[in-house]
């Protein structure tokens, strides 16, 4: 338009340039019978048969947030979940008893069988010595 406007100035107006078939006229009569307009959203036919429900759910990458959970307000509590485990008897390392546990036994302290070691065993020496 503006590069028109220097070259003709007022000679030249874009209405006879471009052509008929940008007119808001020709763009009606293209859309008119397709486009039809409608009914709002109280007038629309309800279905009772159809349940819509959400999608199923997606696991998505990477860790879950575990601990970004927000809960409902009657939901347990991770500490009260974990209340069940209080449940679990304990049992006394030293004097092998029910009820109280290393810190609290009233026996004397036995002393513990010392550690085997860690590991895959080694090979025997012996069977080395043998074919020699
Ligand atoms: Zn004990």
């Amino acid at each position: 338009m503006s590069a028109m406007w220097t070259e003709y100035g007022e000679t030249k107006l874009p209405e006879t340039v471009v052509s008929d078939w940008y007119s808001v006229e020709k763009w009606k009569l293209c859309y008119g019978s397709l486009l039809r307009p409608v009914n709002g959203m109280q007038l629309w036919k309800t279905h009772t048969n159809v349940v819509v429900m959400p999608p199923p759910d997606r696991i998505m990458p990477g860790r879950p947030k575990n601990n970004d959970i927000i809960r409902e307000p009657t939901e347990a509590l991770p500490s009260q979940v974990l209340s069940a485990r209080e449940k679990v008897q304990m049992t006394c390392s030293n004097s092998q008893q029910v009820g109280h546990n290393i810190r609290s036994c009233k026996r004397e302290v036995v002393p513990k069988p010392p550690k085997k070691p860690q590991g895959r065993p080694r090979k025997k020496q012996k069977i080395m010595t043998e074919e020699e």
